[in-house]
């Protein structure tokens, strides 16, 4: 299955990835997680993109195109995958069509998190004294919040459009959320 997940900041996407990949060996591609730690480490893609994660951006969509489409040039190329955060825009969107549809692959489902923005604020309080990362503080998350709607509204359409999104109730608990999207999947052949 090629599946993607859509969805504001703490909307969860990143846990129910993990569940996908504990429980049925998906392979998971984070954009958000490969850049972080790109930056941790201070690699080149790191360097270039960190004032990007700080503030709140979003990196260009040719940097973050390429770096997705690196990975699926590789031998090892992801077959079972879930993308987390990627496609954020139209432009990547399009991207990844013309990328899988190369290699004659389709997305199968495209997740929408669906979560109010003031639950969004709420959970990303909690997350920014765990797990310390910056761009959880206060000012960010609204930055991010206002981007995600702006450039997420044309993506939802485009998916909406194929017949691939599925949209998901987010404020529910994690275990709720995980059988909505495997409810999806076992509709259709593994
Ligand atoms: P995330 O962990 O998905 O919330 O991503 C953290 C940060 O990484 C975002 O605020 C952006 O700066 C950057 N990022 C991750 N994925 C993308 C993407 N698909 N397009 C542009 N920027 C991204």
């Amino acid at each position: 299955m090629r599946l993607v997940f859509v969805g504001p900041p703490g909307s969860g996407k990143g846990t129910q990835a993990r569940l996908l990949r504990e429980r049925r060996g998906y392979t998971v591609i984070g954009t958000g997680a490969i850049f972080r730690d790109a930056v941790k480490r201070r690699t080149p893609l790191g360097v270039q993109v960190e004032s990007y994660l700080v503030n709140g951006r979003l990196v260009p969509d040719e940097l973050v195109n390429e770096l997705v489409a690196e990975l699926f040039r590789r031998d090892d190329r992801p077959v079972r995958f879930v993308l987390d955060g990627y496609p954020r825009t139209l432009g990547q969107a399009e991207a990844l069509y013309n990328l899988l549809h190369r290699s004659g692959q389709m997305l199968q489902h495209v997740f929408q998190f669906v979560l109010p923005d003031e639950e969004v604020i709420r959970r990303l309080d909690g997350r920014r004294t765990q797990e310390q990362r910056r761009d959880d503080a206060a000012e960010t998350v609204r930055k991010r919040l206002a981007l995600y709607h702006e450039s997420t509204d044309a993506l939802v359409e485009f998916y909406r459009r194929k017949g691939l999104l599925r949209e998901l109730d987010a404020a529910q608990d994690v275990e709720k959320v995980y059988k909505q999207i495997e409810s999806n999947l076992d509709t259709q052949a593994k």
